[in-house]
């Protein structure tokens, strides 16, 4: 079969029978212009590996393909799914390699296998509980540049607010610092819950985002984690209040990060959260 010959998505879910399961988080998309559109988002990947986990009946990994994706590294969990993507490979001379599996429990690096010369980008539509896992795997790496290039990731609007939220609104936590510490995370498109098959029960959005240099390489991301972890548990509350959690004296860490004791976590930007870590850490040693 070549890849005009592929069948349409649909008959694909009926001839494998591939009915959406709710166990796996299944709402696929079935609309090509919509995935060639996502699969778009991340530039130029003729030269990459492009990491998919989720293929599901393989609508994405069609568009990547079509796109011109070097090669697409899959990564599925529903075994159903198997047959279904062996054809997708054949139809794109093997292009596609899928591993059965549960991408949570991998290592990538193994699986892989990327060339020095050959970028890794991620792109997936996945589940979102399983999204939000990955995501925050992926961000929270002890090395800063990452073994991936980009990350182009479908998530509940809402979660996708959250990740690029700017300090001074409500969306704005421990997820944004997370991800602007070290990267710039965009909205890349809106997706309404009708362009999946079945719909979900809320909107969703797609975050492009790219590594940079870290704001401070210095400090530990475990300081970060737990800093910014004490100042969100009660984002209403002053700072000199909500850091009493912490081994160090809230006055005298605030002081030294020149941040107002009186401040509130919601109004703290990224670099003023990347200080207080750095101050925490000077502090906690003497
Ligand atoms: N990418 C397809 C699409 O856009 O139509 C399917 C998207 S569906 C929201 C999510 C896919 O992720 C399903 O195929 C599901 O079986 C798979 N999945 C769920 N949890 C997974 C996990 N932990 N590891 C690998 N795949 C998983």
């Amino acid at each position: 079969m070549t890849e005009s010959e592929l069948p349409p998505l649909r008959e694909v879910i009926n001839s494998f029978e591939l009915r959406a399961k709710k166990s796996f988080g299944q709402n696929f998309l079935l609309d090509l212009n919509l995935t060639r559109r996502i699969a778009r988002i991340p530039g130029d990947l003729s030269k990459a590996v492009v990491y998919e986990v989720g293929p599901g009946p393989g609508g994405l990994t069609r568009a990547l393909l079509m796109e011109g994706a070097g090669r697409v590294q899959a990564c599925e969990m529903d075994k159903r799914c198997i047959p279904a993507l062996a054809e997708v490979s054949k139809a794109f001379d093997g292009r596609l390699s899928v591993y059965e599996g549960d991408a949570l429990k991998i290592d990538e690096h193994e699986l892989l296998q990327a060339k020095p010369d050959e970028g890794i980008h991620i792109v997936s539509n996945l589940p979102y509980n399983v999204g939000t896992m990955l995501l925050i795997r992926w961000l929270t790496l002890k090395t800063w540049t990452p073994w991936w290039q980009s990350l182009t990731l479908m998530f509940q609007k809402e979660v996708a607010e959250r990740i690029v939220a700017a300090p001074g609104t409500k969306e704005y936590g421990r997820l944004s610092i997370l991800a602007q510490w070290r990267s710039t995370a965009k909205i890349a498109m809106r997706v309404p819950a009708a362009a999946f098959t079945p719909p979900p029960k809320v909107n969703s959005a797609i975050i492009h985002l790219k590594p940079t240099q870290p704001l401070d390489d210095s400090i530990q991301l475990k300081s970060l984690e737990l800093v910014v972890e004490k100042a969100f548990q009660q984002r209403r509350k002053m700072l000199r209040s909500s850091l009493k959690g912490l081994s160090v004296d809230p006055k005298e860490l605030l002081k030294m990060a020149e941040i107002e004791e009186t401040e509130r976590a919601e109004n703290v930007s990224v670099a003023d959260f990347v200080k207080l870590a750095k101050c925490y850490e000077q502090l906690k040693t003497h």
